[in-house]
């Protein structure tokens, strides 16, 4: 099932991987001085036009629910984003006017859910991207609300912990299982698992870099509460959804910071459906399963945790007494 979605995807992905390294290669100590975020603005409109461009016409009543839209890159003063998004299409060999990079970009700029469609995050963990660290290629098709087929790209992620080689692509279909195959190296796929911790106290778990998208000092109570000692893993993107899939964090707590936020479903399908379909769980912080239809946002929901499944149940216990205490 699905094997036409996935090989079409993947390709896209790894397309738009590609320009995103050469991007993120040419960001220079000058570039982060300055905080300018031009480097990810042209990679992030880059890998939608790629990946929207592939979608709109392998699947052209398929809409795409993507995390950015052409309209601020059509104002005059973005003219020099466009021409600099046209060049690395074309360092790919994507031959593109300006139209139609905005054309595909927008493909991408669908609000509404539908019985099917694809959501995208073309670059997840952007403040990742610009230190030189992980960031996340995301793409998952969504059918009848349930996640069907994903795709998580981190192009600076190592094969294993002890392996040097960066760049490792997860795909999981539903009912088939995950793989981690190797970026530049097709022969290289493996079937990945969850951990079988189910000793909490044993557990690693991983977090965001930036407290402003997890709540830190909790995740630190509730670690204490659970017996955990090992320090966090702190990683940028939904590659913590990965190091989760492979077995090498037992959970990922992603807990609210504000009232008012609502998790954006791009930031989560494809990680979800590896990790799941590795063997592990995911829910928001009431253990709810995460509701992927309603749009952009998962407005049902409040943060996300995730785990290898065995030990979930009392995760969600601790983060309960936590919010009561
Ligand atoms: P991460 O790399 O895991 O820290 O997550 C990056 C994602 O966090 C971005 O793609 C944003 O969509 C999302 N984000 C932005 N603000 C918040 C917030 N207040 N709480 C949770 N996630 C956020
Ligand atoms: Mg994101």
């Amino acid at each position: 099932m699905y094997e036409n979605e996935l090989n079409v995807a993947l390709e896209s992905v790894r397309v738009a991987a590609r320009v995103c390294r050469n991007v993120q290669a040419k960001i220079t100590s000058e570039v982060l001085e300055k905080k300018d975020r031009s480097p990810v603005t042209i990679a992030d409109y880059s890998a939608q036009a790629i990946i929207c461009r592939t979608l709109k016409d392998a699947f052209p009543d398929d809409p795409v629910i993507g995390e950015e839209g052409a309209a601020a890159l059509r104002e005059p003063d973005n003219a020099s984003f466009l021409d600099k998004i046209h060049d690395e299409l074309g360092a790919v060999g994507i031959d593109s006017s300006i139209e139609q990079i905005c054309e595909w970009i927008d493909h991408g700029g669908e609000n509404n859910y539908s019985d099917r469609f694809w959501t995208l995050d073309p670059i997840d963990g952007t403040k990742g991207f610009l230190r030189g660290e992980q960031y996340a290629i995301s793409l998952a098709l969504i059918i009848s609300g349930n996640i069907e087929v994903g795709i998580l790209c981190c192009p600076n992620l190592p094969l294993s912990e002890s392996d040097e080689r960066l760049g490792a692509t997860f795909c999981a279909v539903r009912g088939q299982g995950a793989v981690m195959r190797c970026l530049d190296d097709d022969a290289v796929e493996e079937t990945i698992a969850v951990t079988q911790t189910a000793d909490t106290s044993e557990a690693r778990f991983c977090e965001s870099v930036e407290s402003g998208h997890s709540a830190h000092g909790q995740s630190a109570r509730g670690a204490e509460m659970l017996g955990i000692t090992k320090p966090p893993v702190r990683l940028d993107s939904q590659a913590k959804y990965a190091v989760v899939a492979r077995g090498e964090a037992d959970i990922y707590l992603r807990l609210p910071t504000r009232k008012d936020y609502n998790e954006k479903i791009w930031d989560h399908a494809g990680g979800v459906i590896v990790v799941e379909e590795a063997g592990g769980r995911v829910t928001d912080i009431h253990g709810k399963p995460l509701d992927f239809t309603h749009g952009r946002e998962l407005k049902q929901n409040k943060g996300v945790v995730v785990s290898n499944g065995l030990i979930h149940g009392r995760v969600i216990q601790v983060l309960d007494e936590l919010s009561a205490s």
